[in-house]
Formats: structure tokens, C-alpha cells, sequence
């Protein structure tokens, strides 16, 4: 499915032209409009899913083998000291664009790029319960 008024559906078919880091039936890579670093990238899939609980497994299970040679070619070209391979699903997670999209964002050592967030402290009869509880879930 694409829909009428995503910009990424645009973009991943397109409808609105952009220089292709990659492409092939499923993909389209771009480089983000305003980025983390230089380079930072963008893997945006060619059907419409707002976020990848809508996606299908087989489309998920081509994302991050795919993200894996985008990583590897960025490191090559900028020789950056990391890369982050990440993934915003819905507004509390930082999703600002609702067509499921991957970053691959190359990273240096005191770079200006911030990804972080506060520790919070775990109480190991809680983790296990929490373990356990997501094991249902996941094995169901
Ligand atoms: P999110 O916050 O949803 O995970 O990431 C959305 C990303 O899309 C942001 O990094 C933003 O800069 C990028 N972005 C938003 N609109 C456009 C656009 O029209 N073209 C490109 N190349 N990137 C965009
Ligand atoms: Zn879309």
C-alpha cells in the first residue's frame, strides 16, 4: 500500500525526485534532510507502514541486512569512529515522520550527535518477573 499524502511513500516511489544512496524493489536508501552527521541515512521501505508493528515479517526481515551494508558503506566513506543503526516507532519515541524508516548515522568520537538517555536503576526479582512475563508474550 502507499498512501496518497506520505512524504516517504513519495520519496521511496519517486514521485519526489532524490539522489538514491540505494534502491531496489522493496527499498529505497536516501540521505536525511537534516542530519545527525554527514551521511546520515535513511532506509525507507517502498510500501506504506507507519511503524514496524504494521509491517509484514518478510519486509522486516529484509531491514536490517539491508541496514548492515548501509552501515558498512558509510564507515568505509567516512571512516567514522561507530555508526548508530536506529528506528523511532510513535511520537514518545521520537517517530516524527509516520512511514517506517531506519537511520544509519555515522558517529565520531565527541561528535555534536546526541542519542542518550538517563539510567534508571533495576531490582534483579523485578527483571527476571519482567523476563518472564515478555517470554509469554513472545513465545505465545
Ligand atoms: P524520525 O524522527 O521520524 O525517526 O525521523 C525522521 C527523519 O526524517 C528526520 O531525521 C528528518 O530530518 C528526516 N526527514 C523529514 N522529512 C524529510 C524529507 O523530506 N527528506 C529527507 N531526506 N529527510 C526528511
Ligand atoms: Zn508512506
Amino acid at each position: 500500500m502507499i498512501k496518497d499524502d506520505c512524504i516517504f511513500c513519495k520519496i521511496a516511489n519517486g514521485v519526489i525526485p532524490s539522489a538514491p544512496v540505494y534502491e531496489d524493489d522493496s527499498f529505497k536508501v536516501i540521505l536525511d534532510l537534516a542530519p545527525a552527521n554527514k551521511g546520515h541515512a535513511l532506509i525507507l521501505p517502498k510500501q506504506h507502514f507507519d511503524n514496524c508493528f504494521s509491517m509484514d515479517d518478510e519486509t522486516a526481515s529484509k531491514v536490517f541486512p539491508l541496514a548492515k551494508k548501509v552501515a558498512t558503506a558509510i564507515k568505509e566513506e567516512f571512516n567514522c569512529d561507530g555508526v548508530n543503526i536506529l528506528q523511532n516507532n510513535g511520537e514518545a519515541a521520537g517517530q516524527t515522520v509516520f512511514h517506517f524508516h531506519t537511520h544509519i548515522i555515522p558517529r565520531y568520537k565527541d561528535d555534536t550527535a546526541t542519542i542518550t538517555w538517563k539510567q534508571l536503576t533495576t531490582e534483579p526479582a523485578e527483571q527476571e518477573k519482567l523476563a518472564a512475563s515478555l517470554n509469554e508474550r513472545i513465545s505465545k
